[in-house]
């Protein structure tokens, strides 16, 4: 409860030309920590992952993002990245015409360099079976494991991952489960967005609920999974 965030949001607002679609957001993540950021279809949650990796757009005109005494909001894209912030983004972002090695080693090019081929190969076994197969003739499953693969091969410090494990099934959804989990033991702090709200919670250490742009609940995964009004309200779970 006492350590430092590691990565703060604070007073966030974001928004895409005229409208404000992040109005003015706080909260804290904790180093190795894994938060659930959840909430109904246009929340703001993709949104906020964007404004954190200082995507293009939405705009962030208001507040301040630190990681780890770095301050992030007046970084450009590249240079978040360069500080450890590393977004896996809903589509995935395969670049086609390129084995699934050749994926990586891309990412790996750019410094600072992070895990290096065989860790990343011993993370993600089916990655290295498939190493020379073109990346988007990959399964759904085995497109998002090379998706958080390449995110590692940068030195990311914060893995932003948006739906996961949306289209897989529950055996692939466990799958990624567990390897997120190692990447949680390797001290890798995660952000979560997922529909899949109960398999977010029971994954996720710490949950925020966003309801139109504003945080609607902050407190730990087992305070909601406990609190059946909330889970109803905003999860419908
Ligand atoms: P979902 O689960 O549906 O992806 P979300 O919580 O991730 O929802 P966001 O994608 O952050 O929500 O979208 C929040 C709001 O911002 C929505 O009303 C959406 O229409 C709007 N929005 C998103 N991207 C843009 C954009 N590029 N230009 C204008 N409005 C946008």
């Amino acid at each position: 409860e006492t350590a430092p965030a590691f990565l703060s949001v604070w007073g966030m607002k974001a928004y895409y030309g005229e409208s404000y679609i992040v109005q003015d957001i706080s909260f804290n993540v904790h180093e190795g920590e894994i938060l659930a950021l959840l909430g109904r279809n246009g929340a703001g949650k993709t949104t906020t992952l964007r404004a954190i990796a200082r995507m293009d757009t939405p705009q962030v005109n208001h507040g301040e993002i630190w990681l780890d005494h770095q301050p992030l909001h007046n970084m450009k894209s590249h240079e978040a990245s360069a500080a450890g912030i590393g977004l896996v983004p809903e589509d995935r972002c395969i670049i086609p015409g390129l084995t699934v090695e050749e994926n990586l080693q891309l990412a790996q090019i750019a410094p600072p360099i992070g895990w290096s081929l065989d860790r990343l190969y011993e993370l993600f076994p089916r990655l290295k079976e498939r190493r020379r197969q073109e990346g988007v003739t990959l399964s759904g499953g085995e497109q998002q494991m090379l998706a958080v693969a390449r995110a590692l091969a940068r030195d990311i410090k914060v893995l932003l991952l948006d739906e996961p494990y949306e289209g897989l099934a529950p055996v692939i959804v466990d799958e990624i489960e567990k390897t997120l989990r190692i990447i949680k033991e390797q001290g890798i702090t995660t952000i979560l967005v997922e529909q899949n709200a109960v398999r977010a919670l029971e994954l996720a250490d710490r949950c925020i609920i966003l309801d139109t742009g504003g945080i609607a609940f902050d407190g730990t995964a087992s305070e909601v999974l406990e609190n059946e009004s909330l889970r109803a309200e905003y999860l419908a779970i």
